[in-house]
């Protein structure tokens, strides 16, 4: 029996020679080079195309590469009955709060002003509120989001953060479900983005939203590309309603050359890059979930495929 791995980036050799550490006796094989396919026990994967997944008819686990999962059920044919495992680190956890930390704290310092003022060589000062005074919102408070929130209130930050189920995080507000959306929203200056990719959440910032925010509100989106509605956002940008924009991820990777959100002066854009979870601990928490799908146990890290995340 063999495990199937399937990503963009090619370290096959790397791949099979880590797994073997941890699970000697596990064959490896590199899609498209599947074999037979009923030999296929495991898939590790993101992005696996289209139809694949369903050719496995023995599969006993599936394992994303990522912590996000929204791209196997873009596949129709997903096979829902195989259990399904993703990343869940506290380093992937402590990268993520680095990226949302250092947006939160640009925004909250105006960088973006003192970059433009920098390029016309304009030496003026401008007084931020303190810490204490200001008030960041984030969207999703799973393993990523109450990471970061509980990393912005350690620095003084008044910090809530909206999920769909209530949380008792120290010195954050917790706001649940649709009914306190509203609430959350029109106290938060910096909104961040870290709710899974699914149906009820694809479109979630758009107008709408924005304009629930208080004048002056900005944004920070490392969680998904289709979570946004880009013209939405610039035309939210170009009304003065929002101050500023810092975007990692898009609803078309790599962001297409002729997208209007690359020269905006209010938008920073950095590649899908908040937080890669790395390889080692990926290998090592999938092969800890092989052992687990051998004896027959539930998977670390299951995700409820009814769901979405
Ligand atoms: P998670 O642990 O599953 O947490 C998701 C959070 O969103 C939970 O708090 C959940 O509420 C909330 N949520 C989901 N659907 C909701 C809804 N309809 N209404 C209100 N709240 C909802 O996920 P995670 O590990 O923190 O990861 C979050 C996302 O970050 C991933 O799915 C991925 O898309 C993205 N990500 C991006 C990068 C990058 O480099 N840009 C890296 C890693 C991950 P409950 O707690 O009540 O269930």
């Amino acid at each position: 029996m063999a495990l199937i791995f399937h990503s963009s980036i090619k370290r096959d050799d790397w791949w099979r020679a880590e797994m073997a550490k941890h699970v000697p006796d596990l064959e490896m094989r590199f899609h498209p080079d599947v074999g037979n396919p009923d030999d296929i026990e495991f898939a590790l994967c993101f992005n696996m195309p289209e139809g694949e997944l369903a050719r496995f008819k023995n599969l006993k686990a599936i394992f994303s590469l990522g912590a996000g999962v929204d791209h196997f059920f873009k596949d129709p044919t997903f096979p829902k009955h195989v259990p399904l495992a993703r990343v869940v680190d506290d380093e992937l956890s402590a990268r993520m709060t680095e990226y949302v930390v250092q947006h939160v704290l640009n925004h909250h310092r105006d960088q973006l002003t003192y970059d433009h003022q920098q390029r016309q060589k304009v030496w003026k000062v401008h007084h931020p509120p303190a810490a204490t005074a200001r008030k960041v919102g984030i969207l999703g408070l799973g393993a990523l989001g109450n990471h970061a929130a509980k990393t912005l209130a350690s620095l003084g930050f008044q910090v809530s953060g909206w999920s769909r189920s209530k949380k008792e995080i120290p010195s954050v507000k917790s706001y649940a479900g649709a009914g306190e959306l509203d609430q959350f929203l029109s106290e938060v200056e910096i909104l961040v983005c870290l709710l899974p990719l699914t149906e009820e959440t694809e479109g979630i910032l758009n107008a709408d939203l924005f304009a629930k925010l208080p004048e002056g509100a900005s944004l920070i989106n490392p969680g998904r590309g289709p979570h946004l509605v880009e013209e939405d956002l610039i035309k939210a940008l170009d009304s003065g309603h929002m101050s500023c924009a810092t975007l990692d991820v898009f609803r078309t990777e790599p962001l297409p050359e002729d997208s209007p959100l690359w020269s905006h002066e209010k938008i920073r854009i950095t590649p899908h890059v908040a937080s890669i979870a790395a390889p080692n601990r990926v290998a090592a928490l999938v092969a800890q979930n092989i052992i687990r799908a051998r004896n027959g146990e539930k998977l670390l890290n299951q995700v409820d495929v009814d769901r979405g995340y």
